[in-house]
């Protein structure tokens, strides 16, 4: 039970089978993540009947986190699919007219974001491999100068880190496969450029109008006006995602790690659980070993007491997606155990959202030395106020709910069962056993009751 930050793991064509899941939940993923860019409809429908159908063999709580594309914007056609060449210094024009591009213009599909470009504000394309600068701008035509880059060509991905873009969060697309997901009852959605906390309500107020199923939303962090409102983005969601891909775009790449760690502190201050994602093992996509700075990177997580970490094309398209979970999993106990190896008073936790109730829990378990807090959990509030202290012992969560159970998969340190049975016991020493906690004193939190009891 060394792990207690989480792995959330993207799935992909490369441990979709149900040996190689099953094997990699066995090996410490707490949170499968489905990429909507990717697959849609049934295909990912079919995927979270396996992953429950495992999560019920294995008798484990598993969550499940859809992860929709979100306004991800790209260029028009040009004349062929050659690459046209760029100057630096050069003019470019982006407009409306379908009409295919060359080394001198190219509609910009989405009127929207065409209108909502400003003079001055930066156009990224290609992952940020071609800079330009606006120098006018109307509803229908922008004027930009090349900064950076020398070719350009169809469909190529563009960011525009200082654009307030005028567009719904939810495209088209967005919209269908959320529509579909909501039937398959999953346990988070991921909404991808996020800009304001209206996106997340927007996002909310289309989910409870389809569903009475307490899904979760988590909001991914990839925009400098997303960084600058996290207070209240984190409010207005369930739980952040650091997306370091995109981030590292829209943002200069040396001030990730900074970002980084001020959402994960603003997080705990908010009691949002949070994720840390992308190429966090990014060399295993090729390699058996991750290197030195990966491990150190996934190591850095864990201080910082994140509540997951994540992986991407590791497992999706990697040689061997169950070595980079077991990598990870190895990583993580190993930093985990390490932080608790040097205690702090996590009872009397500053910066938290002040709470006497998980004080009181907090309090009891730090000065009679617990080995573990049991709470029988009728929903995710009781367990996240106690989780966000980030406590050195085990959170063991007994839930009457299946969804409640694979919710708090997500949160360090939190381990779910999903069991009527023991529920309805109130039996607080079988659920510590089950993790082989069969000594010391437990903390046993049922509802407003908080009591004391030794193992025997
Ligand atoms: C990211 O940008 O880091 C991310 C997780 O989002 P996506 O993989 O959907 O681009």
């Amino acid at each position: 039970m060394n792990k207690y930050t989480k792995i959330t793991a993207s799935i992909g064509p490369k441990c979709e089978d149900k040996k190689t899941l099953s094997a990699m939940i066995s090996a410490g993923v707490n949170m499968c993540r489905l990429n909507f860019s990717h697959d849609t409809g049934d295909v990912q429908g079919k995927k979270i009947d396996l992953i429950r159908e495992i999560s019920r063999e294995l008798n484990t709580p598993v969550a499940v986190m859809i992860d929709l594309q979100g306004p991800k914007h790209r260029i028009g056609n040009f004349k062929t699919e050659d690459k046209y060449p760029l100057t630096i210094g050069q003019k470019f024009v982006f407009d409306t007219d379908p009409t295919p591009g060359d080394e001198t213009r190219v509609q910009l599909p989405d009127a929207d974001v065409l209108g909502s470009l400003r003079v001055g504000d930066r156009i990224l394309l290609n992952d940020g491999k071609i800079e330009m600068q606006v120098d006018s701008a109307s509803a229908d035509r922008v004027e930009a100068t090349v900064v950076r880059g020398t070719e350009i060509w169809s469909r190529r991905g563009f960011n525009l880190p200082d654009t307030e873009i005028a567009t719904s969060v939810l495209t088209k697309k967005d919209r269908a496969d959320l529509e579909y997901a909501i039937t398959k009852n999953p346990d988070y959605v991921a909404i991808s450029f996020v800009q304001k906390p209206e996106d997340v309500a927007e996002v909310r107020d289309f989910i409870t109008q389809r569903t009475s199923h307490p899904i979760k939303i988590i909001a991914k962090i990839e925009r400098p006006n997303a960084v600058a409102r996290i207070t209240d983005i984190a409010a207005a969601a369930d739980g952040i995602m650091i997306a370091r891909g995109d981030l590292a775009v829209e943002v200069p790449y040396a001030e990730v790690p900074a970002i980084s760690r001020h959402i994960i502190r603003e997080c705990r201050k908010m009691n949002k659980p949070v994720i840390v994602a992308t190429q966090m093992l990014g060399s295993m996509v090729n390699s058996e070993f991750p290197t030195r700075a990966e491990i150190t990177d996934v190591a850095n997580a864990a201080y910082l007491r994140a509540d997951s970490t994540m992986t991407s094309e590791e497992t999706t398209i990697g040689i061997n997606p169950l070595n980079a979970i077991e990598t990870m999993s190895n990583i993580l106990s190993y930093a985990d155990g390490d932080a608790i190896a040097n205690p702090y008073d996590w009872s009397r936790v500053e910066n938290i959202p002040e709470n006497d109730w998980s004080r009181s829990v907090a309090s009891m378990a730090y000065l009679n030395k617990a080995s573990a807090i049991v709470v029988f959990a009728r929903d995710t509030v009781a367990v996240s106020e106690i989780s966000c202290r980030k406590p050195d012992i085990p959170v063991i969560a007994v839930c009457n709910e299946s969804v409640i159970a694979n919710q708090l998969c997500l949160l360090r340190g939190v381990f779910p069962i999903y069991d009527n049975e023991l529920f309805g016991m109130r039996d607080g020493f079988n659920a510590a056993r089950r993790f082989n906690i069969n000594m010391g004193k437990l903390v046993i939190v049922d509802e407003e009751k908080i009591s004391l009891r030794t193992l025997d």
